[in-house]
């Protein structure tokens, strides 16, 4: 579990979520590879940050903490649902006036949620990390399709109630890597906030 560091560097760089992120950014600007430890990317610390809550959320099930190996995909179904209660995005409900509005004119008591393209990234990092930790692809469940299909509907609500039609946003992906390494949004809870736009495919 500790070791992820030493591991991130080989293996695994054919999965295209971090692709564009490794060896981005050296701390001096020089390429000259003088550290032995060199800090982490924000998408690796990023990464273990949500390795770690991921863990923590396993071991605090009842009645009995759930062990990595008999992780499946309804867990990480379940964690995603736990996250909403964290989340920033609003997601006006059906009933609600503001329904499919794109930019309400007052507040609403509409519940806020993880939005999508949060979710979808954290997704993405943890896949890659359970396999760093020595879990196969095909046991993967963050790769079941179940998954899939639950981050399309949240995708679908999510852009329903707020009536914001679905559009690929590629070209943000850079951006975002480089510009969101400043900011933070609080130590206590699991980092989800910013949004990121990595595509599962
Ligand atoms: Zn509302």
């Amino acid at each position: 579990m500790m070791s992820s560091a030493a591991m991130t560097s080989n293996g695994h760089d054919h999965r295209h979520q971090y692709t564009t992120h490794d060896n981005s950014r050296g701390a001096t600007g020089s390429s000259k590879p003088e550290h032995a430890a060199p800090p982490l990317s924000r998408y690796e610390s990023q990464k273990r940050r949500d390795w770690n809550t991921f863990g923590q959320y396993l071991k605090n099930q009842r009645p009995h903490p759930v062990p990595l190996s008999h992780c499946s995909h309804t867990h990480v179904l379940d964690f995603m649902r736990y996250l909403d209660q964290f989340g920033k995005t609003k997601v006006h409900l059906a009933g609600c006036a503001f329904f499919g509005l794109p930019d309400p004119p007052a507040p609403c008591t509409c519940p806020l949620r993880q939005a999508w393209g949060s979710l979808d990234a954290l997704v993405g990092r943890l896949r890659a990390a359970y396999e760093e930790h020595g879990g196969s692809q095909e046991s993967n469940p963050f790769g079941n399709g179940a998954i899939r299909v639950y981050l399309r509907e949240v995708r679908e609500c999510q852009a329903k109630a707020r009536g914001i039609p679905y559009k690929k946003k590629k070209r943000k992906t850079k951006a975002v890597a480089a510009t969101a390494a400043g900011e933070g949004h609080g130590g206590s809870k699991p980092s989800l906030m910013l949004k990121e736009h990595h595509q599962i495919s």
